[in-house]
């Protein structure tokens, strides 16, 4: 699928939600994907993309950024803190802030480099032994807490089991995020993204369905 119809059904999914046009940030997430693909879209002109490993964006994005203006790259994977600080050299945002060592390390180098990415705290809505994030009892302390840190806290991110009806998770985040007076909702990949929109989400990732499959190894 283009960019340009996946855009389309975005601005539907917005219509029949009786949400404003444009009020959903598409994230075009280019993981893995060849570079000729990615250098594709930014031509036609899209900016927003997510990675979800900061060795792999780090190789990738520098070159991207000069010879292309207004670039942004969002963090979606896991982050290990010894890489915390690279992290917010690359990314205008973090959305896998999924434990509390990791926000107090990012709020610590926040103080020392002077500027910080926006952060999406994640919750583990399917409560997944294997899945990162808090889970959902512990959100509102960990609101509090990375408020406390002074952290930006744009919003919240989940990523459902992939067993189970997605809405079920997406209305549970934006449940907790309401009570706690966030905005911020990045979920919905390909496979969901409208449903994701219906829910409120605010930041969809979506990969495949804008880029193709992935060929990994
Ligand atoms: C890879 C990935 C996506 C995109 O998945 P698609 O199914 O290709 O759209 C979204 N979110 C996260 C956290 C991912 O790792």
């Amino acid at each position: 699928m283009s960019l340009d119809e996946i855009k389309q059904r975005v601005e539907k999914a917005e219509k029949d939600a009786g949400r404003k046009a444009g009020s959903t940030h598409l994230i075009a997430v280019s993981k893995v994907q060849p570079n000729d693909r990615v250098e594709a879209v930014l031509q036609e002109g899209h900016r927003v993309y997510g990675e979800n490993r900061v060795q792999e964006a780090a190789s990738k994005w520098p070159d991207f950024r000069e010879q292309f203006t207004g670039v942004q790259v969002h963090l979606i994977g896991p982050l290990q803190t010894n890489k915390a600080r690279q992290a917010m050299e690359l990314f205008e945002a973090i959305h896998s802030v999924d434990r509390p060592k990791l926000a107090k390390t990012i709020a610590r180098l926040a103080q020392e480099i002077g500027q910080c990415p926006e952060v999406f705290l994640q919750v583990n809505t399917g409560e997944e032994e294997q899945k990162a994030g808090v889970m959902p009892a512990e959100a509102d302390a960990f609101v509090a807490e990375a408020r406390g840190l002074d952290l930006p806290v744009a919003g919240l991110m989940c990523i459902p089991p992939v067993d189970e009806e997605p809405s079920l998770h997406f209305a549970l985040l934006a449940k907790i995020a309401e009570r706690n007076g966030l905005t911020g909702l990045s979920m919905g990949m390909s496979g969901d993204f409208e449903r994701a929109i219906a829910l409120g989400a605010t930041h969809i990732r979506v990969g495949s369905a804008i880029f193709g499959e992935r060929a990994y190894g």
